[in-house]
């Protein structure tokens, strides 16, 4: 019943790789920022700000995440009407969530209570998958210590900038410079913070992609889960 835990900062490819490895191993994938993003929609939402009151939202089970990498999903729960689903895929993907998240996830509160739902998916992704691929920032440190496989993706902050330009063109034109600069300011909040940053651990396998595109990344990882025959 392996969990992978892929950590590594923003624009890596954490996601396209994660999504990849747990299609072909038939497992469940779990992108933990996303519902850092969702939280912080939410909170957009209903105008709240203090810790407190953001933490709040995480116990009213407004969010839940879709475990199936081939149709993965983060929807917002109406409270009132459990069957009334609303797909946050594109939304928290909007500059104004991505420029204000590493915020919010810098909330030691926030954390805690986001802490609890990211075990519980894991646990039934487990159940339901038999094994799942987590990503985030602080998966194999924090949200899971005994991942059967810790892996550190990385690539050089410029090919970041080039990978996660290109998936922005789609929505909007934005330079590399300014790419660049935002994916550098997040992971600079992100590995500063005090509570559960974002650091490279003695137990992770680092995985430098600069140089490798998605399929040779996939299959990296993959020669990592059979060598230690994680795949059944
Ligand atoms: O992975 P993604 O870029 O969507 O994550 C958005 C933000 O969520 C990160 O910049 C970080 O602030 C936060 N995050 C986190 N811990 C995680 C996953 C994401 O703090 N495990």
């Amino acid at each position: 019943m392996p969990v992978i835990a892929i950590d590594g900062p923003s624009g890596a490819g954490k996601s396209s790789v994660s999504k990849g490895v747990a299609a072909k191993a038939g497992w469940g994938y779990l992108d933990t920022g996303a519902l850092y993003r969702g939280l912080t929609w939410l909170a957009q939402q209903e105008g709240v700000s203090a810790p407190q009151e953001i933490s709040n939202l995480v116990r009213g089970n407004k969010l839940n995440f879709n475990l199936d990498p081939l149709n993965p999903m983060l929807v917002a729960i109406d409270p009132d009407h459990k069957d009334k689903i609303k797909d946050l895929s594109a939304v928290i993907r909007e500059e104004l969530i991505t420029n204000s998240v590493s915020g919010i996830s810098a909330v030691p509160e926030v954390r805690a209570e986001l802490l609890t739902l990211q075990r519980d998916l894991i646990e039934k992704s487990i159940a339901e998958f038999g094994g799942v691929v987590v990503e985030g920032r602080d998966i194999g440190t924090t949200v899971w210590p005994d991942a059967e496989l810790k892996i550190f993706l990385t690539a050089d902050v410029a090919a970041r900038a080039v990978r996660r330009q290109a998936q922005l063109s789609e929505l909007a034109e934005v330079s590399a410079n300014s790419v660049a600069d935002s994916l550098a300011k997040r992971d600079d909040i992100d590995s500063m913070r005090a509570a559960s940053p974002l650091r490279q651990s003695e137990d992770q396998i680092v995985l430098d992609a600069t140089y490798l595109n998605l399929e040779e990344t996939i299959q990296a990882l993959w020669n990592l889960i059979e060598e230690r025959k994680l795949n059944g």
